[in-house]
């Protein structure tokens, strides 16, 4: 990538800085270098991802990609996250594996803390959830991952899940009230 393109990964516009094509790919490669090409409007989907044809339609709704380990519901979550970053051109669509995200908050001391107050402050839009239900969360964790998805529903802000269990079984993991929440918010993608 040319260096001159940006200034650290922002170019200045009239109305103030935008984030440069070269972030977006740097941002794309942190999740895994294999999702570096990852373009929702050349995704070409799978007989077995047709469900998920609703991203490609209407790229800014939230989703729920529930399937078995290894269906690509990562490949298309970063299609989706790609798009959201190059419309939106601030950094307002965040991604988080699920485990990253408990990893912090179990980690009260060391970990890097992500609170409700400061995706408002960054005006976040849309939030991605990769691998929900992998990490076996603390009670206290559970209220902080209530806390967040409560929060993406009152303010309708979009979210988009992928994970390896279904609805039942990520209830026996987060507890009803979150799953509930998410269904209000989410369309079911089965993959
Ligand atoms: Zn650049």
């Amino acid at each position: 990538m040319k260096k001159d393109c940006c200034w650290e990964g922002w170019i200045r516009t009239k109305n103030g800085v935008k984030l440069c094509d070269c972030a977006i790919e740097k941002r794309k490669d942190k999740i895994g270098s294999r999702f570096k090409n990852c373009n929702l409007e050349t995704l070409d989907l799978r007989s077995s991802q047709k469900e998920a044809k609703a991203i490609k339609t209407n790229p800014e709704d939230s989703y729920f990609l529930t399937g078995n380990f290894g269906t690509g519901k990562t490949h298309i979550l970063v299609c989706q996250y790609d798009y959201l970053l190059k419309l939106y051109r601030l950094p307002v669509a965040k991604f988080f594996r699920e485990v990253d995200l408990v990893n912090d908050w179990q980690d009260w001391d060391n970990g890097r803390y992500y609170t409700v107050d400061e995706f408002r402050q960054q005006k976040v839009k849309h939030l991605f959830l990769d691998d929900l239900g992998r990490s076996k969360p603390t009670e206290r964790v559970q209220q902080e991952m209530y806390g967040l998805i409560d929060w993406i529903y009152t303010a309708e802000i979009g979210l988009t899940i992928s994970s390896n269990f279904g609805y039942e079984e990520l209830t026996n993991i987060y507890g009803g009230a979150i799953v509930r929440r998410i269904r209000d918010i989410c369309q079911e993608i089965k993959i």
